[in-house]
C-alpha cells in the first residue's frame, strides 16, 4: 500500500494472470491456454515487408485495415467492427460503455458464476452491480437462467472458461430476445475451438443490443500481438469508440495492425491449427478418461478435468509443477476440485498423459 495511491487504486482486486515462466525455463505450458503451434507464416512475411519508418506516425486510429478483413470474413461492414489492444482491453470498454454504474441504477450486470473472473475485475473497477447466475448440474448454463431477472447488461462466455461448455446459437438468441434493453456481450474467445463451429456474429445484423468479442491470442496464436475485436452493430460501435477516445486513440500500433490481417487473411492456416488441436483434444479427453478423470465435453482449447479419487486436483497440480508441467489450478470453492488444462501439441500431451497416469498410480498405491 502507499499513500500516494488514491482510494480506488486501494480498494482494487486486480486479475491475477498465470503464471509465465521465465525465459529458458523449459516447462510444458499449458495453463493459460496459448495456441501450441506458431502464428501463420504470413505473419512473418508481414513483418519481412514492413517498413520501419512508417514507425514515424500514429497508427490508424480505428486499425481500419483489420476492421476489413475481419466484416469480410464475417460478411459484415467495417463499421461493425472494433478493435482493441487484445480482447480483455476490448472488453474492459464495453462494460465502461454499456454498463451502468451503481447508484445510477439498481440493476446488476449477469454474468454465470463461474466464468471468465476477469468480469467481476471489471464489475468492481468500474462500480458495476454484479448479478452472478449460477450454473446448473454440469456446469451447464441454461438460458432460462438470464430470462426475467432485471439486468442493465449480461456477459457470457461461449464456449465458457473455465468450464470449456458451450451453449447454441438458439440459446443466445432467447436470451438477446428477453433482453432487448440490455447489451448483451458474448465473448467468443473460444469460439473457434467449437465443433462445428457456430459464431453469435451471424445474429449482428437481427440484434443491436448485441456484442461479440474476440481475440486473436488463442486460434490465431497470436497471444503476444495483443489484438482482439468486438463485432457489432454501428450503434455500439460508436459507442466504444467515444469511450476508447475519453482514454486511448491508438491502442493498436502499426506493426500489430499489419500482423493481425495477415493472420486474419490465412483462413486455410487457421482452419489447420484448429483441426490440430480439436484432434489433439479427443486424444486428451479419451487418455484422461480412461485415468479415471471426468470432465464436461469441451468446445474450447483446454478441458476442466477432476481427476479420480485417488489425488486431489491441488496436489496433482503441485507434483505436475514440480516436474515442470503448468496446468491451471482454482482455489475458488465449487471449481477447486479441478484442473483447466490447455491442449498443446500432440507431443505434449502423450507426455503430459504419461507424468498424470505414474501420479494416479502413485497415488493409488499409498
Ligand atoms: C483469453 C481470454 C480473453 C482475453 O484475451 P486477450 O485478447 O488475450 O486479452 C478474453 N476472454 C476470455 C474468456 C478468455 O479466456
Amino acid at each position: 500500500m502507499s499513500k500516494f495511491w488514491n482510494s480506488k487504486i486501494r480498494d482494487a482486486s486486480p486479475y491475477v494472470a498465470g503464471e509465465q515462466p521465465r525465459p529458458g525455463q523449459r516447462v510444458i505450458k499449458l495453463n493459460t491456454n496459448e495456441n501450441p503451434y506458431r502464428p501463420s507464416p504470413d505473419c512473418s512475411e508481414a513483418i519481412r515487408d514492413f517498413d520501419i519508418g512508417q514507425l514515424r506516425l500514429y497508427p490508424n486510429t480505428d486499425s481500419i485495415s483489420v476492421c476489413e478483413a475481419v466484416a469480410e470474413l464475417e460478411g459484415l461492414a467495417p463499421g461493425n467492427v472494433f478493435v482493441g489492444n487484445g480482447s480483455d482491453e476490448v472488453l474492459a470498454l464495453c462494460f465502461q460503455t454499456f454498463f451502468e454504474k451503481k447508484g445510477l441504477t439498481d440493476l446488476p450486470v449477469l454474468t454465470p458464476e463461474f466464468s471468465y473472473s476477469f468480469y467481476p475485475v471489471f464489475e468492481d473497477f468500474y462500480d458495476i452491480n454484479p448479478k452472478m447466475i449460477p450454473l446448473r448440474e454440469g456446469l451447464r448454463l441454461e438460458p432460462e437462467d438470464y430470462i426475467g431477472v432485471p439486468n442493465c447488461g449480461i456477459v457470457i462466455a461461449n464456449p465458457n472458461a473455465p468450464t470449456s461448455r458451450a451453449v447454441t446459437l438458439d440459446s443466445i438468441k432467447k436470451i438477446l430476445d428477453a433482453n432487448p434493453d440490455s447489451v448483451v456481450i458474448i465473448d467468443e474467445a473460444y469460439a473457434y475451438f467449437m465443433e462445428p463451429y457456430e459464431t453469435a456474429a451471424s445474429l449482428v445484423p437481427d440484434y443491436p443490443n448485441l456484442v461479440v468479442v474476440r481475440t486473436l491470442s488463442k486460434s490465431y496464436s497470436l497471444a503476444g500481438l495483443r489484438v482482439g475485436y468486438a463485432i457489432a452493430s454501428e450503434e455500439l460501435i460508436e459507442g466504444l469508440t467515444r469511450c476508447r477516445d475519453s482514454f486511448n486513440s491508438y491502442p493498436v500500433g502499426r506493426l500489430e495492425q499489419a500482423i493481425a490481417v495477415a493472420a486474419i487473411r490465412d483462413q486455410d492456416y487457421h482452419k489447420w491449427c484448429r483441426a490440430e488441436i480439436i484432434k489433439t483434444r479427443a486424444y486428451t479427453v479419451e487418455a484422461l478418461e480412461a485415468l479415471g478423470f471426468d470432465m464436461p465435453e469441451s468446445s474450447a482449447n483446454f478441458v476442466f478435468a477432476r481427476p479420480p479419487k485417488c489425488i486431489s486436483a491441488e496436489k496433482l497440480y503441485q507434483n505436475l509443477k514440480a516436474k515442470g508441467i503448468l496446468v491451471r489450478y482454482f482455489k475458488t470453492e465449487g471449481l477447486s476440485d479441478r484442473l483447466r488444462i490447455t491442449i498443446g501439441t500432440r507431443e505434449q500431451m502423450e507426455q503430459f498423459i504419461e507424468e498424470v497416469k505414474q501420479e494416479v498410480d502413485d497415488a493409488e498405491n499409498i
